[in-house]
């Protein structure tokens, strides 16, 4: 475990499941419909029970689902959670596509919802960096400054990037390390 104190809330690295986390918001690294998947999105859908699929399905239906670079909030099911905040990623197709832009939108969406609805405490995948195959060193570096210059804004304490590979841990925590503040 890794972390640093910025205007006085507590970014945190941790190696492990996203689902094993007792946290008020967690989020799903989400696909722009909702319907689910492999990776973090399935794990997530498994652990958390089916009410959160059933407020996805009503979300698609009344917004069509979320697009890339928003977030939406569903009940967290049997998560130990109040929350799960889906986020759907931008697919890394080499960086021109505004894929840097997108994933720090993906970031400061699901912290202004999570900090709405009181949250204090939200945990992070490493949204992208799986299937959607952004580089894990740029996706760690934006992700981590985004939410250090958002989180003194907001009404939470703490935010958590919880990665499941001691590699993608490793990238992270050097990026929390190299994180100016
Ligand atoms: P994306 O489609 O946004 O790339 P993925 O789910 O494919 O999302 O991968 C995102 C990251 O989440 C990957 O590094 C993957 O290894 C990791 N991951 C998968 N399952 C879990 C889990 N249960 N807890 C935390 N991280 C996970």
């Amino acid at each position: 475990m890794k972390e640093k104190v910025i205007d006085g809330k507590t970014i945190r690295i941790i190696q492990g499941d996203i689902t094993d986390q007792k946290a008020d918001a967690i989020v799903n690294a989400a696909n722009s419909k909702l319907l689910g998947g492999g990776g973090v999105d399935g794990a997530i859908h498994r652990a958390g029970g089916s009410s959160i699929m059933a407020e996805c399905d009503r979300i698609r239906k009344e917004k069509g689902g979320c697009p890339t670079g928003t977030a939406v909030a569903t009940t967290a099911g049997e998560l130990n959670a109040r929350y799960v905040i889906h986020t759907a990623g931008p697919v890394w197709t080499g960086g021109e596509k505004g894929e840097a832009e997108l994933l720090a939108s993906c970031h400061r969406e699901s912290i202004r919802i999570a900090s709405d609805k009181d949250c204090r405490v939200i945990a992070f995948p490493g949204i992208s960096i799986g299937a959607y195959r952004y580089p894990a060193e740029q996706a760690a570096e934006i992700s981590l400054a985004t939410v250090a210059a958002e989180l003194g804004e907001s009404g939470l304490e703490e935010v958590r990037f919880v990665l499941f590979s001691s590699k993608n841990y490793d990238i992270y925590a050097n990026a929390l390390e190299r994180l100016e503040k």
